[in-house]
């Protein structure tokens, strides 16, 4: 028993062994005893000697039955069928967890404890062996003293006399409820595993190694349309194409041999359509784990398998639509922008004509109308381009300085008109040069500052920049626009970077706007490898601050180191009421090695000098750099009682202002050195100062030349538009300019051959033949002819998608303006010929 109780199985096999034999012996040494005791009639002792033997024999026999009831694991029971008593053995009780006073000897005491549902099976089964000798083997169950009824296997061999009466019955009694619940277990798990097997919604069959079928689910025999019987035995020859049913058993065999789980879309066409099917095949192993077959299951993916297709589908043609959006909006916007062209420009040429005041209005009315909706324009397609992944920047060294001076002197108008201060300053660790898209950061910075001076109504508007970190081949820098206006609520701080999004709709017609403007610098400040936040309270103001990385220029490393020298002991009153104008004022005026003094208004400036003018000896007169637009004294009336004071008549003068023509009529014959328009570049703040001085500039911004001092040209202008004609011979010949124009590629190519022109603007897109075929085929034929001159061609054109300046550069054009094209742009166009 030891041995075996590790092993559950054969423990309970030889459980029942033990249990069936000592029943048995059981049985047959009752029985002996019976018969011995009482079947048999007492034969008179003829010898002694016998007698005693037998007695031996019985007493052996006693104890051996003693012994074997004692020992034996099942319970014993004994009923004398007449009398109606039960002998139950020690054990039978201990089965049932009684003690040795409990349960009696009555035969109904054992019946009591029979399970109610097993009551008459158990009745019926006793009957049939008593009355027809049936072997009596039976299953049921008893309570036991916990009151938990437990499975007992109740066996028992009945004797009868010469009538036929049973008399007498003994057996056993042995707990099979251990058994009881694992056959239960089995059972319930077999059912389970049928039930999955029959009802999931997968076919599932099972092969020998000979690709055999050996079993098939319901669901696959229904899908063969045959019964388990037919399919079973069968290949997947007897039911496929062959072509097919070799695929699958190669598919079988690669799984039996190597164990691999084999996953497949399988696609089957049959006469009700396509269908895909979705495959898992494994091997089957035996007990001992010996590959026996393989099993397969499959499933119909044919809607999924569909939708993907029709989603793969939808995403070919939702790419083809976003490339037809893109086309859409080049051409689009070479639409709109060649008629905007016109507009602009003519208005810019009328306007500098003779007009009444009226006239006047309206047409700068629909200069700014114009201008405001190519920024529109401008900002969709930006935007377009973005979402289309086509937003490319470009990389080239510029001058950061500059191009903020340049790109805020056009905002200093408006933030002018609105009394605002428009303020920037660029502190002196940020290089000069740097490399990156110098258009893209204009425009960041354009819709920042423009942002910060619309929305706000009195204060100032400060740009700031400075380096955060850098390395051999790149400089980090942090701009920040911070504004004093309306200021904006908190929980708008991320919804204003969307698409469209405006921080308040109400405002939307009072401050108008698209909304795209914070989505595109955004997406513009990612490319440049930074993020954009904002901070701002309503009512305190806002600021916006982002990083963005550049490349640095070595080429121009210490290139523009000015020459300070020149202004040694030059001392500087600076006069101005805005108190960060004044800080970066004095900042700019100390690393040039000057000694300043700032003071906020004229009367405090005043009383500074009329404080030098007593000193003795008087120290050099300060220069005074004074802004025009103070409130109680203002520049103009600053200056004229700096001039009144005995000793300062010749003091020199620069005056700072929003508005140059302004300033300049209220001055009038004052003798001023140099007036400069806010907000002030370094680079004129130096210049102004070395005039004021008097020694030459050594900036090294080159000033540009008047527009007008161009020497004439002979230009070829290609342009089918009308109105675009008018407007480049307008500004051509205004500048003194002689002007041939053609309508089309093929005829600028012949006019071209006649050899008299400088230079060639052309169309790109022009009917016959179009200005790119035309550029070509001119560079072609100059090669051909091996001539030393190449006539200079400037491309106009609406196109303003990325790669069109390649285009045309790649068709032999040497550079580009886009329509609508402004007098400066075309100006810069051609100066590098006219400076050649
Ligand atoms: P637009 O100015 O064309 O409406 P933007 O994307 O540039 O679009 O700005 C989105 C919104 O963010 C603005 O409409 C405004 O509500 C808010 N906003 C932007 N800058 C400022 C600022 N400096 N002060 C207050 N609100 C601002």
């Amino acid at each position: 028993m030891v041995l075996v109780i590790g092993i559950p199985e054969l423990s309970y096999f030889f459980q029942i062994a033990i249990g069936v034999f000592v029943a048995s012996l059981a049985v047959v040494g009752v029985v002996a005893i019976v018969q011995y005791c009482i079947g048999r009639k007492p034969k008179p002792h003829r010898d002694s000697s016998k007698l005693i033997v037998a007695e031996d024999a019985l007493r052996a026999s006693e104890a051996r039955f003693a012994l074997t009831v004692a020992g034996a694991s099942n319970g014993l029971w004994d009923w004398d069928v007449r009398a109606g008593t039960v002998y139950y053995a020690p054990r039978f009780r201990e089965l049932l967890g009684l003690g040795s006073d409990e349960l009696g000897n009555s035969f109904d005491a054992w019946q009591g404890l029979l399970h109610p549902q097993d009551a008459t099976a158990t009745r019926t089964a006793l009957e049939a062996h008593l009355k027809d000798k049936q072997p009596f083997s039976h299953r049921c169950r008893l309570r036991c003293k916990s009151g938990n009824f437990r499975w007992f296997d109740v066996r028992g061999q009945a004797l009868w006399d010469d009538s036929g009466t049973a008399t007498r019955m003994a057996g056993s009694i042995m707990d099979i409820s251990d058994q009881i619940d694992a056959e239960q277990a089995r059972e319930s798990s077999q059912l389970l595993y049928l039930s999955l097997v029959e009802n999931l919604p997968v076919y599932l069959m099972r092969k020998d190694l000979a690709g055999r079928f050996t079993f098939a689910n319901r669901a696959f025999c229904r899908l063969l349309n045959k019964s388990l019987d037919e399919i079973r035995g069968t290949t997947d020859f007897d039911h496929y194409p062959d072509e097919l049913a070799e695929k699958y058993r190669r598919d079988d065999v690669q799984v039996a041999e190597t164990g691999e789980l084999f996953e497949d879309v399988e696609e089957n066409i049959d006469s009700s359509g396509q269908h895909y099917f979705e495959v898992l095949k494994t091997q089957v192993v035996d007990v001992l784990g010996t590959v026996i077959g393989t099993q397969a299951i499959f499933w119909d993916v044919t809607d999924r398998k569909m939708a993907e297709n029709a989603l793969r589908e939808a995403k070919i043609a939702a790419e083809q639509a976003n490339i037809a959006k893109s086309e859409f909006l080049a051409n689009m916007s070479h639409e709109i922008r060649t008629p905007m062209n016109a507009i602009i420009g003519m208005t810019e040429l009328v306007l500098e004509t003779q007009l009444s005041s009226d006239q006047r209005e309206y047409l700068i009315h629909v200069m700014e109308a114009g201008e405001s909706l190519l920024t529109i324009i401008n900002e969709i397609l930006d935007f377009s381009k973005i979402e289309a992944g086509r937003m490319e920047l470009e990389s080239h060294p510029f001058e950061l300085r500059e191009m903020l001076g340049s790109a805020l002197k056009s905002l200093g108008v408006r933030a002018h008109k609105k009394g605002i201060e428009l303020i920037w300053q660029c502190q002196e660790d940020v290089p000069d040069w740097i490399v990156g898209d110098a258009t893209r950061l204009r425009q960041i910075l354009f819709n920042l500052v423009g942002n910060a001076i619309k929305f706000t109504n009195e204060g100032e508007v400060l740009l700031s920049v400075h380096q955060r970190s850098e390395n051999e081949v790149s400089v980090e820098l942090e701009f920040s626009v911070a504004d004093s206006g309306i200021g904006i609520e908190a929980s708008h701080h991320e919804k204003i970077f969307d698409a469209f999004q405006q921080a308040d709709t109400s405002t939307t017609r009072r401050y108008g706007g698209t909304g795209l403007g914070l989505a595109i610098s955004r997406r513009l400040i990612h490319l440049m490898g930074g993020k954009i936040k904002v901070e701002s309270e309503i009512g305190k103001g806002s600021t916006f601050r982002f990083q963005a990385s550049f490349g640095r220029d070595a080429s121009h490393v210490g290139s523009s180191v000015l020459d300070t020298e020149q202004f040694q002991d030059t001392t500087i009153l600076v006069v101005d009421d805005n108190a960060t104008n004044r800080q970066i004022l004095v900042k700019m005026f100390n690393a040039w090695g000057l000694a300043v003094h700032a003071v906020e208004t004229g009367k405090a400036a005043i009383e500074y000098l009329k404080a030098l003018l007593q000193k003795s000896p008087p120290p050099p007169i300060p220069i005074l750099v004074t802004d025009y637009n103070m409130p109680e004294m203002d520049g103009c009336m600053l200056c004229s009682e700096v001039r009144r004071l005995s000793g300062l008549a010749g003091i020199k003068i620069i005056v700072l202002s929003s508005s140059v023509a302004a300033a300049q009529n209220e001055f009038g014959a004052m003798d001023i050195s140099a007036f400069l328009y806010k907000p002030i570049k370094q680079s004129d703040l130096f210049n102004a100062l070395v005039d004021t001085i008097g020694s030459k500039s050594k900036s090294p911004i080159a000033a540009l030349p008047e527009a007008d001092s161009m020497p004439p040209l002979n230009v070829l202008l290609a342009e089918d538009g009308l109105a675009n004609q008018k407007l480049a011979i307008g500004l051509l010949k205004r500048w003194g300019h002689s002007v041939t124009v053609v309508e089309n590629g093929a005829d600028a190519v012949a006019a071209w051959a006649s050899g008299i022109y400088d230079v060639i603007l052309m169309d790109v897109q022009m009917p016959v033949m179009d200005g790119l075929e035309a550029a070509k085929s001119i560079r072609t034929r100059e090669y051909e002819s091996n001539s030393k001159s190449r006539i200079p061609i400037i491309a106009v054109t609406a196109h303003a998608m990325t790669g069109d300046r390649e285009k045309c550069l790649a068709a032999g054009m040497d550079s580009y303006v886009t329509k609508p094209f402004k007098k400066q742009a075309l100006y810069e166009a051609l100066r590098p010929l006219v400076q050649k």
